[in-house]
């Protein structure tokens, strides 16, 4: 998987003109740190109706034929079918991407908390008409609102997610097998340990009862539940029983002062004294050391590109 993933951007979050003042709202620490790795897509829906640019903000208010989005002065710009409509018409290179950035707040990309208006009164209950649209097209694309990926533990949660639906897909061009499923899941399963021990064991007993009859089934049921899996966030205790787990692969192999040190370095770890990537550095030299096929196969250990520098911050 060398070529270059691409992700769908907020236009306005690249530093595009587009915002109903005439403005952008450039996010240079995303760009620059998702950009050594991530090819972006940008796209502005507003603008892609017909929007000019400055032009009359919208907002979403409640109303009988449900939330619509109109503008802020004259509620009978109504634009509500036009927005959602844009999402099914530039279909063809959304399925190609790997992941979405949205903005925040607007109610056309917000996901989550957009304000919605009923007479003079607001609660931030809805969700951009665009961004509903797409998660309704795209139910396993990887979606993420800019601010929230300020936050470490999300954005981990985020690229795993957009490297597992990349992933998938591959395996799903390529003709599903039971085996590829199987495998699969071998490569994820510490991923999910340190998520989720329901979903992890839930998981393991789908893989289980996978048969030729059932596979197209299992199938969908694995990658649903894998993916909403990995939109948990992982705790320190998650991990730290994933620490646990893969010492015990090498607790007879060795010596003393090295077993010492990964126990020390882990418990600094769970109790918030040192970032993960330091019982993963030792980890990982010691698994250099001494192979296994199981550890060679899982990507708990290099699920994503070390250039983005997450796991310093996890
Ligand atoms: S519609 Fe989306 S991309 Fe366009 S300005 Fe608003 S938030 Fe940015």
């Amino acid at each position: 998987m060398d070529k270059q993933l691409i992700i769908g951007l907020s236009a306005c979050l690249a530093g595009e003109k587009v915002r109903f003042d005439g403005g952008h709202r450039k996010d240079a620490t995303l760009l620059e740190e998702m950009g050594k790795c991530f090819e972006f897509r940008t796209f502005c829906p507003e603008v892609a109706i017909g929007m000019s640019t400055p032009r009359e903000p919208i907002r979403l208010v409640t109303s009988t034929a449900g939330i619509q989005a109109v503008g802020t002065r004259d509620n009978r710009y109504n634009v509500t079918e036009p927005l959602k409509q844009i999402t099914v018409q530039q279909k063809a290179w959304i399925q190609t991407l790997s992941g979405y950035v949205v903005k925040k707040g607007s109610p056309s990309c917000g996901m989550e908390r957009v304000k919605v208006y009923t007479e003079n009164r607001d609660s931030p209950t809805g969700m951009g008409l665009f961004t509903e649209q797409l998660i309704q097209l795209f139910p396993l694309l990887p979606v993420e609102e800019e601010g929230r990926l300020k936050n470490p533990v999300l954005l981990d949660s985020f690229i795993q997610r957009i490297y597992a639906y990349q992933r998938w897909n591959e395996l799903d061009k390529s003709g599903i097998t039971a085996y590829k499923i199987f495998n699969f899941h071998m490569q994820y399963k510490m991923v999910l340990l340190s998520r989720c021990q329901k979903s992890y064991r839930e998981l393991g007993r789908l893989i289980a009862a996978i048969t030729r009859d059932n596979i197209s089934i299992i199938a969908k049921q694995y990658i649903n539940t894998l993916m909403a899996t990995l939109k948990k966030p992982a705790t320190r205790g998650g991990h730290f029983n994933v620490l646990q787990h893969l010492f015990g692969f090498l607790k007879n192999q060795l010596p003393d002062e090295e077993k010492q040190q990964l126990l020390y370095t882990a418990e600094k770890y769970r109790i918030g004294e040192l970032p993960l990537i330091a019982p993963l550095i030792l980890l990982n030299m010691y698994f250099t050391r001494h192979k296994h096929r199981f550890i060679e196969n899982t990507l708990y250990l290099k699920p994503y590109p070390i250039e983005l520098g997450i796991y310093k911050k996890l």
